[in-house]
């Protein structure tokens, strides 16, 4: 079978495609390297053993996504590219508009026309908003963002629904990620953000390696057992697998559209994430508590029920094997290559 992956280089992508490679899928990606490194086409190979077919260019950019359904004999699709910086959304409203809807929007199009209609989109927990309850499970609300970025995956939801609704042979599955952290196990790839980090992990990760002076804690002074915000921090290796397991579900039934959570069902405060990093790898990470971030929220992890039910997918690895190895990428450490699935 044949897999489109957009953004396959990135942090979540490549993950993704080292998994399909070893589930036997050929893997085509197309990236405009805007928040990736053509290297990391080579530590897959490294990895797997297997080359992907590798297309650089815009999914917005409609002769390119044509070029690729015209050369390639795609099946499936899992939309990765997007813009993904919350706080930069909220400066860059139109630029992240753009690309966000208009990758979806191209995809879509041509898809169609190549008769092309199995999609896994990447969605994210921001759609709920601040949630009423937790665990949060798919029923829960979605639309109260608070930020362009949250937005832009409502509606490309919601696009993918209509699109659904016009014509019922499509097949669409909506993951929402909850916190994806650590790295592959090779060290070989992971998440390396341009400049200085929004999210929390390469954070830490930055200030253990001391080219960061502290962490700095936003908050508290919220309603949780430390007082800091708590997440469902998941390891981006079982999100990977996750995707492997919606391409099984879509070729197994009929799907239609269905939202599914991608987390492990467990929260951490950034005080406990913190403190795992220091004791599993040895090494301190000093920080300051600052106020409140605008726009976060006290409490957020999933229910995962949905996700064992519909995927035969639950997370597998624990905090200790996140923050391991994500401290194992960020030192460039390149250990064994292969572990069991
Ligand atoms: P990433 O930035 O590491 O990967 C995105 C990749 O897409 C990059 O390689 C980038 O170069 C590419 N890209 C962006 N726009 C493109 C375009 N128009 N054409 C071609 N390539 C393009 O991000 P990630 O963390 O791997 O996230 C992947 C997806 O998962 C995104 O849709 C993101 O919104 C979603 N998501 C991420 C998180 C997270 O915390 N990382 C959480 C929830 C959802
Ligand atoms: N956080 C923090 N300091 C940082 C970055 C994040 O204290 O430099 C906290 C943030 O307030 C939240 C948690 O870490 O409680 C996860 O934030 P992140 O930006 O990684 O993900 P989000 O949940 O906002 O998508």
């Amino acid at each position: 079978m044949n897999i489109l992956v957009t953004g396959g280089l990135g942090y979540i992508g490549s993950h993704t495609c080292v998994e399909l490679l070893e589930h036997g899928y050929n893997v085509i990606v197309i990236d405009n390297l805007s928040n990736s490194k053509i290297e990391v086409k080579d530590y897959i190979k490294t990895i797997t053993g297997k080359d992907i077919n590798f297309v650089e260019g815009d999914v917005c950019n409609k002769q390119t996504v044509e070029h690729v359904f015209a050369t390639y004999p795609v099946d499936a699709v899992i939309h990765f590219a997007a813009y993904k910086a919350v706080g930069e959304s909220v400066h860059k409203p139109i630029a992240y508009y753009q690309n966000n809807l208009m990758s979806t929007l191209t995809l879509c199009e041509v898809m169609s026309k190549h008769n092309c209609k199995k999609f896994v989109f990447s969605s994210s927990a921001t759609v709920y908003g601040d949630p009423k309850q937790v665990p949060i499970d798919e029923t829960c609300e979605v639309g109260a963002t608070t930020n362009p970025y949250g937005t832009s995956k409502v509606m490309n939801e919601q696009i993918l629904q209509d699109v659904y609704i016009s014509d019922p042979t499509w097949d669409v599955v909506l993951l929402r990620y909850f916190n994806p952290i650590g790295a592959h196990h090779s060290g070989l790839i992971g998440e390396s953000p341009v400049g200085i980090p929004n999210n929390i992990m390469p954070y830490i990760a930055m200030v253990a390696n001391k080219e960061l002076p502290e962490l700095h804690v936003f908050g508290n002074d919220y309603d949780t057992p430390d007082g800091t915000g708590v997440r469902d921090y998941i390891h981006v290796v079982d999100l990977a697998k996750g995707h492997v397991k919606a391409l099984d579900y879509m070729t197994r039934q009929k799907v239609g559209v269905d939202a599914i959570n991608l987390g492990t069902g467990n929260g951490y405060s950034v005080l406990e994430l913190v403190q795992a990093f220091e004791k599993d790898n040895h090494i301190a990470v000093p920080y300051v508590i600052d106020p409140r971030r605008e726009g976060d929220i006290a409490v957020c992890y999933a229910a995962t029920d949905k996700a064992k039910d519909v995927l035969n997918w639950v997370a597998k690895k624990d905090i200790h094997d996140m923050v391991k190895d994500s401290w194992k990428f960020k030192m460039g450490l390149q250990g064994v290559v292969h572990e069991e699935n």
